[in-house]
């Protein structure tokens, strides 16, 4: 089944370019190990951006504008190189499975609420890509963002805001957004999360579940 919800074109766009964050190219590539759609776009948008350097005409470069137009072009291709070689944790996609560094029961998992347990894959630059796995039927404490919020759906799914997300859906959150999703009851929900600022907790229960501040 292919994804409903993708990446935003901006993020694709920066993704084909090679300037996104590690944490954001690590959810793009996995997502588009999933999704044909947005593979063609990025092909697309490399296709387009070579053709638009091609269609320069040389008097528009000085020396300078064409060594850093080929110093971009240098930029090592996303998605960023694994850690190590792939361990065994099937269904997951390749560009997420070759960078986890041990098999998906032999992470650090860390508990946060009942039924809630994540793992922090990298963090640079106050950008974070974690994974998230939700028990199933089990809703995440109201919250909200203190910057933008992707979270890509890997195993079962997940409902917010009177949407279905299922394997390889992207959902966007922002600062604007106060959600509570709830994973689908037929079975475990693993999330793949990026997130850029710490979210806030916001309901009564955010008072009462202090390990989830360190979300
Ligand atoms: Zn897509």
């Amino acid at each position: 089944m292919s994804a409903t919800f993708h990446p935003t074109d901006e993020l694709l766009v920066a993704y084909g370019a090679g300037s996104l964050d590690e944490a954001s190219a690590l959810l793009v590539a996995t997502h588009l190990a999933l999704c044909p759609r947005c593979r063609a776009e990025v092909a697309r948008i490399e296709t387009l951006g070579g053709a638009m350097i091609e269609d320069l005409p040389p008097a528009d470069l000085g020396a300078d504008a064409l060594a850093s137009v080929l110093a971009r072009l240098d930029l090592p291709p996303s998605p960023p190189k694994p850690r190590r070689p792939a361990v065994g944790s099937p269904g997951l996609p390749a560009p997420l499975r070759d960078y986890l560094p041990a098999e998906m029961e032999a992470l650090p998992w860390k508990r946060l609420a009942a039924g809630i347990e994540q793992v922090v894959l990298l963090q640079a630059r106050g950008i974070r890509a974690r994974l998230l796995r939700i028990g199933a039927g089990i809703a995440v404490p109201e919250h909200g963002h203190g910057g933008m919020e992707l979270t890509m759906v890997l195993q079962g799914g997940f409902a917010d805001q009177g949407q279905g997300y299922a394997r390889g859906d992207v959902a966007m959150a922002d600062r604007q957004l106060v959600h509570s999703p709830v994973a689908d009851r037929s079975e475990t929900c693993l999330c793949l999360a990026v997130t850029d600022a710490p979210l806030k907790l916001t309901g009564l229960v955010g008072l009462l579940v202090n390990p989830f501040l360190d979300l």
